[in-house]
């Protein structure tokens, strides 16, 4: 686990023992079951050390003076073999967390993975972010939603804001493109009732490309329209009218 200490050490983000052990338990766990069901395209150690843990535990550093994500209510959409939530929960046991997956298997996954790590208070659920916005059970209960490598920013913000309740804040995990992004979601992302607050650069360890964290604040409640059927927002995705 090499890379990812140094890597995280660049990033201030320290990593004790027992953490590095679960870690580890994690990339096996991941690289056996991929083998068999094609949960990422990601396999190699380097690859799943940086692009896959330390990428996630970068969301640390979208935290302010005085914040933490244990305690919080955490939804991680389209969370794919876990990644950001998981990571995060390991660090920070405190954190409530859910994660929605729209593919089975994953999900078969993250429920093997998260007994085999031993998490409490981690649920995860076969789901689509379009059906669970529109359940009172989880619209607008959310004091974070995290998503990365899950779609375009103006169909993003219409999965994630609808989750948070107000006060609370979205995290979407960007590349380069984040800064054009922002601006081609700007409309969107006022008519759900966010407000963007900042775009945090991420440099990881070993890799050129420049990372975002991008942050909006949820200030209004989401018109209680969104968000739409599942597969709209993707196939239409919010523009100003
Ligand atoms: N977040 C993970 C990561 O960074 O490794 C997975 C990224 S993967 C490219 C995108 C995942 O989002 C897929 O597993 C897909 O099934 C899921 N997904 C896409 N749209 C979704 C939706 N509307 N609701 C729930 N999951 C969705």
């Amino acid at each position: 686990m090499q890379s990812l200490k140094t890597g995280a050490e660049a990033l201030r983000i320290p990593l004790t023992s027992e953490h590095l052990t679960a870690l580890r338990k994690y990339q096996e766990a991941l690289q056996t079951w991929n083998e068999q069901f094609n949960l990422t395209a990601i396999t190699d150690d380097e690859g799943i050390q940086i692009r896959h843990f330390l990428d996630s535990l970068s969301c640390l550093l979208a935290l302010e003076a005085g914040e933490r994500f244990s305690g919080q209510r955490i939804i991680d959409v389209g969370t794919g073999a876990g990644f950001p939530g998981l990571p995060l929960k390991l660090l920070c046991p405190g954190i409530r967390l859910t994660l929605i997956e729209a593919t089975a298997k994953k999900v078969t996954f993250l429920e093997h993975i998260i007994d085999q790590l031993g998490l409490d208070d981690v649920i995860a659920r076969h789901e689509r972010a379009e059906t669970l916005g529109q359940d009172p059970r989880h619209r607008a209960r959310y004091d974070w939603a995290l998503a990365r490598a899950v779609a375009d920013l103006p169909i993003l913000v219409e999965y994630l804001l609808p989750l948070v309740k107000i006060g609370g804040r979205v995290l979407a995990q960007k590349g380069e493109d984040a800064p054009a992004e922002v601006q081609r979601a700007d409309w969107a992302i006022r008519h759900l009732g966010g407000r963007v607050r900042k775009l945090v650069p991420v440099h990881l360890h070993g890799l050129a490309e420049t990372r975002h964290l991008v942050l909006i604040d949820k200030v209004a409640a989401t018109p209680e329209k969104y968000p739409r059927r599942p597969g709209i927002p993707a196939k239409r995705p919010l523009t100003a009218p």
